[in-house]
């Protein structure tokens, strides 16, 4: 049973979770956390508990995604839907630069808006190593992404813990869940029982020892913890998927020539879903584009992916024109050589990607069988696809 410190673990009344919004937003914080809108559940501006999805759950496979009222009273009573931290830290669109005509001058402006603060309610644990990862990229390389930086050192991360796994997650492969181990201010556990509903709360920072402060809590009781341990270990029992990762980049790498890939690329459409909804997903393109009267331009990055022709553009055209080797490029990416450049898989398992595939290509079924098929080639597996 996961381990949690007891004097680190408060109680919180679930009536309570308003008071914490309130409390972030009179601290200066744009409070974004789930809400329903437009058929799924989404991140986006909650200005009280109100605003959160309480009685809603989602139903997820490959290439299938539904919500639905269950009568239920928990707030988090679903996995997680398409936008994730990314939309926020490092969104679809930024502005890097804008320029306006005035009389026969240019004028430029480099820094158009200020840095959002944002409290982030409700995230997931995989979503928390999500930008952990991202951290990685965008912050801890040879470039600083500095829009990123100025918002990850404004965060603040109010994470909840899963307590029924969607059809699609695989977190448990790839250690970023169902509980959330780092990378928090606030760690809630929803439980929702004989004995009420509440949340039990761990403290991962000095911020959120402050928040803590200037609510309403008690210490967390021996049974409390023990609900809270059982439900992560029976969340993490319920994961159907999984990957194992062990040798898997090797096998990746001394499978780049199998045959195998095309009949993955035979199914995908390039349609850039799985990489838009991936939350570690982080590359983008610049453009610069200008008004119709030639008064005003801006220079703006927006996301841009793999699975798209020009993204590997050269001189001459496009270095990967086949489907299946762009496939092959996001996954020996996510699964191999993310490895190589930033010391951790480009996967947390949180299942997006299967959800959001329109043909229902799924990850972790492609990826086992490609080390089933390297297995074989091997002689340590009979059977492969
Ligand atoms: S590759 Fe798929 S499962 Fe992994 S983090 Fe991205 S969207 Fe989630
Ligand atoms: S794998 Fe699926 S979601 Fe990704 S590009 Fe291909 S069809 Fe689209």
């Amino acid at each position: 049973m996961r381990a949690i410190q007891e004097q680190n673990a408060f109680i919180m009344e679930a009536r309570e979770l308003n008071r914490l919004i309130e409390t972030l937003a009179e601290k200066g914080y744009e409070t974004i956390g789930p809400t329903v809108q437009q058929g799924a559940i989404l991140y986006g501006h909650v200005g009280s508990a109100g605003d959160l999805p309480a009685g809603w759950s989602d139903q997820q496979g490959p290439g299938t995604y539904r919500v639905s009222e269950n009568g239920d009273s928990s707030f988090f009573g679903y996995v997680v839907g398409p936008n994730s931290g990314k939309s926020f830290l490092h969104p679809s669109r930024e502005t890097l630069m804008q320029a306006s005509r005035k009389g026969d001058l240019l004028e430029f402006v480099d820094d158009p808006a200020p840095p959002e603060r944002y409290a982030l309610i409700g995230l997931r644990p995989c979503d928390v190593k999500a930008i952990e990862i991202q951290d990685r990229v965008l912050l801890e390389g040879l470039y600083v992404d500095r829009k990123y930086k100025e918002r990850r050192d404004l965060l603040f991360i109010v994470t909840v813990n899963c307590a029924k796994p969607g059809g699609t997650c695989f977190c448990t492969s790839m250690g970023s869940g169902p509980a959330a181990d780092s990378g928090y201010d606030l760690a809630l556990t929803e439980l929702n029982d004989d004995r009420g509903h509440r949340f039990l709360v761990e403290v991962g920072s000095d911020s959120g020892s402050e928040l803590v402060a200037a609510l309403t809590t008690k210490q967390a009781t021996a049974a409390d913890i023990d609900s809270a341990g059982r439900q992560a270990d029976d969340a993490a029992e319920a994961i159907s998927k999984s990957i194992d990762t062990t040798g898997l980049r090797e096998q990746l790498y001394d499978s780049l020539d199998s045959p195998y890939w095309e009949k993955i690329g035979a199914r995908c459409l390039a349609c850039t879903n799985c990489t838009m909804v991936c939350p570690t997903c982080f590359c983008t393109n610049v453009q610069d584009v200008s008004d119709l009267a030639g008064n005003s331009a801006e220079r703006i990055q927006i996301w841009d992916s793999c699975f798209n022709a020009e993204f590997s553009g050269l001189h001459g055209g496009s270095v990967r024109q086949s489907i299946h080797s762009r496939y092959r490029q996001w996954m020996t990416h996510k699964l191999a050589s993310w490895e190589d450049q930033f010391d951790t898989l480009g996967c947390v398992g949180c299942g997006r990607c299967i959800t959001w595939c329109p043909v229902g290509i799924d990850i972790t079924e492609e990826a086992n069988t490609i080390r089933k098929r390297a297995g074989q080639l091997a002689g340590t597996v009979e059977d492969a696809p």
